[in-house]
């Protein structure tokens, strides 16, 4: 009961579940909204301790997908799913085509891509089952790794926030905290290090912390202390839930700009680290490089047109920080209602033929 009054009260479309005994594999697809296009998003493959927490997950996605897409005026909707279990010792190829036919199940309502637990090679596998599935790299038409996409997102986020925010058209001199040098995290240190930025990273992997010193230099923090840098922009490009009731005390930036999903870890964190004077860019808005990029595969691939598409991103955070100066309200407010407009604009035709 409790579940089916989380998807009334999200209006969730449609939430349906896999049981495959035979290939072992227990698997949710939420589709949130469908107003803008099919409900788009990946497939995270995770060890989840219970049914309900990743139905919890696959529900926060997915819902989170509806206002990335929007937001990015994607022709998309809000879907992610989730297959439940330890990726090591459950991933087989049986498996993952098994996936691809749930995927089916769905018609073309749900549209695959990858996330965390699942590689380049799985959506592969997955790939031989459906054709509901966008970002498969080594096909004709892919868009390849999204996350040099998303980096230069974050990027252009980072431009307006300093042009808007600080008052700087440059970045050289501006000092960064950058939190996980991953994927994201180590195009954006080389494209900051080129603009002449003062760097501090921090990884819990060596060889990610290793890559970057050995070209770029930056200062190396432990992952505990890179909360307390002194800095302008404090970057998170490695996990969710990092503005909380424990580290709002502690950061010392004025603005966080970065890559990874969820960042606030409630609502009210948002409030919070606003009262301290600190700028938080809206999650979603900046990192949506990726899908947009992926989004390109759907008219025929053009790298040229997608990170066109992707450098939009510019403006959209210059209009938050307007329509948030005039409307007095906070910029992760102001992006949801601008997600929200889109989506009810989009509604309205539907509404006359009726
Ligand atoms: P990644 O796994 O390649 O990199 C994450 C890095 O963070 C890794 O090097 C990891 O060792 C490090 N890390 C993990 N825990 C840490 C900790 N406690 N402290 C410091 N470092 C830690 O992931 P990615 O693709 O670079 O994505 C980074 C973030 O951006 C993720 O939250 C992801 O969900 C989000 N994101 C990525 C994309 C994309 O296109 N890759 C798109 C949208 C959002």
């Amino acid at each position: 009961m409790e579940g089916i009054e989380k998807l009334n009260k999200n209006n969730f479309e449609k939430v349906v579940f896999c049981n495959d005994k035979k290939v072992g594999l227990k698997a949710i697809i939420a589709v949130h909204d469908t107003t803008l296009g099919p409900g788009t998003g990946g497939v995270r493959f995770y060890p989840y301790s219970n049914e309900e927490d990743a139905l919890e997950d696959v529900l926060r996605l997915s819902r989170g997908m509806t206002y990335k897409s929007a937001i990015s005026h994607l022709p998309f909707g809000g879907g992610k799913s989730v297959i439940i279990g330890d990726p090591v010792q459950l991933k087989t190829e049986e498996l993952l085509e098994r996936f691809g036919e749930f995927i089916n199940t769905l018609q073309g309502s749900y549209i695959c891509a990858k996330d965390v637990g699942i590689g380049s090679q799985d959506l592969r596998v997955i790939s031989r089952k459906t054709k509901h599935i966008l970002g498969v790299e080594g096909t004709k038409n892919s868009s390849g790794d999204p996350s040099p996409a998303t980096a230069f997102g974050v990027l252009q986020a980072i431009r307006a926030l300093a042009k808007e925010v600080l008052g700087k058209l440059h970045l050289d001199g501006l000092s960064f905290a950058i939190q996980g040098v991953g994927s994201v995290g180590y195009d954006l240190v080389q494209s900051l290090h080129a603009e002449g930025a003062k760097l501090t990273i921090c990884d819990v992997n060596k060889h990610a912390i290793n890559r970057c010193l050995e070209k770029f230099s930056p200062k190396v923090v432990s992952s505990e202390a890179i909360y307390d840098v002194k800095c302008d922009f404090f970057v998170p490009c490695a996990l969710g839930a990092v503005i909380n009731s424990q580290t709002i005390p502690r950061f010392k930036c004025k603005v966080i700009a970065g890559a990874a999903n969820n960042q606030l870890a409630t609502p009210q964190d948002g409030y919070e680290i606003t009262k301290r004077g600190i700028f938080y860019a809206p999650d979603y808005v900046i990192n949506a490089g990726g899908i947009i990029n992926i989004a390109e595969e759907v008219r025929g691939y053009s790298k040229s047109r997608a990170y066109d598409r992707v450098a939009h991103i510019y403006q959209t955070m210059i209009e938050i920080i307007h329509r948030s100066g005039k409307e007095k309200e906070l910029p992760f407010i102001i992006a949801d209602r601008m997600a929200e407009e889109i989506i009810e604009k989009a509604k309205k035709p539907k509404q006359k033929l009726a």
